[in-house]
Parts: structure tokens; C-alpha cells; sequence
């Protein structure tokens, strides 16, 4: 598994970008790194982004770690756990939990297709 909510943004930026930081907003692969965290500006319409806006992700306060842990069981390991039990599990309160779960099983295809790869990260370091 991943240690670190930092580790998950890596694997998240590979899995989305391959490497190559672009803006979720116009598109632009020219960008300058922040020092810290993972925040990115782009260089043609100079706002700043990481790699979980637009996703899923996006603006839910959530450790990825947390998010990771409740891909994987949704998808591989028991898809019919209840919210309370997943809540229990990943250690975030009900509510979370549920719009986790709202968010996870109403993915675009596009959105599925980096949870496949996501559990696919997972299982390769487990
Ligand atoms: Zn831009």
C-alpha cells in the first residue's frame, strides 16, 4: 500500500499525465513546479492546479491514502460493503463515506479508467 498521501499524489500524477504536468484548465503542458506539494502554474493561463482537480478527488478534503484504501475495496474487494462499515474501515464519518461511495460508483469512463489504474498501483505494491 501507499504510506504516504504524498506517494499518492505521485502514482496519481503518473497514471494521469505519464510524466508531463497539463492543465486541467486549457490544457497546456507548459507549467512551472511550486516548491511544495505538488501545485503546478500554468504557463499559458497562469492558474494553479495538482493533478485532483477535475477528478474525483477534487475538493473533498480526504487523504488519498483514505481514497485509495476505499477504491480498492469497492472495486476488488467487497463491493457491497455498507457505508458504515467503510466508514469504519478508512476512518472518515458517514457522510464522507457516502458521497466517497456516490463518487466512486458514478465515475465517468475516463474517471474508471484511472481507479482501474489505481488498483492496479495498489496491488502491484502489496
Ligand atoms: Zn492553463
Amino acid at each position: 500500500m501507499f504510506e504516504t498521501h504524498e506517494e499518492c499524489l505521485v502514482c496519481l500524477e503518473e497514471i494521469r499525465w505519464d510524466g508531463t504536468p497539463t492543465c486541467p484548465y486549457c490544457g497546456s503542458v507548459k507549467a512551472t513546479k511550486y516548491k511544495k506539494k505538488h501545485r503546478y502554474r500554468c504557463n499559458s493561463c497562469f492558474t494553479s492546479y495538482s493533478v485532483t482537480v477535475g477528478t474525483l478527488f477534487h475538493k473533498t478534503h480526504v487523504d488519498l491514502r483514505k481514497w485509495f484504501r476505499a477504491i480498492l475495496l469497492l472495486r476488488k474487494l467487497n463491493p457491497d460493503i455498507s457505508i458504515r462499515k467503510l466508514a469504519q474501515e478508512i476512518q472518515v464519518n458517514r457522510a464522507t463515506a457516502s458521497q466517497m461511495v456516490n463518487r466512486i460508483v458514478t465515475a465517468s469512463p475516463e474517471q474508471a479508467e484511472i481507479l482501474r489504474k489505481i488498483v492496479r498501483e495498489i496491488e502491484k505494491r502489496s
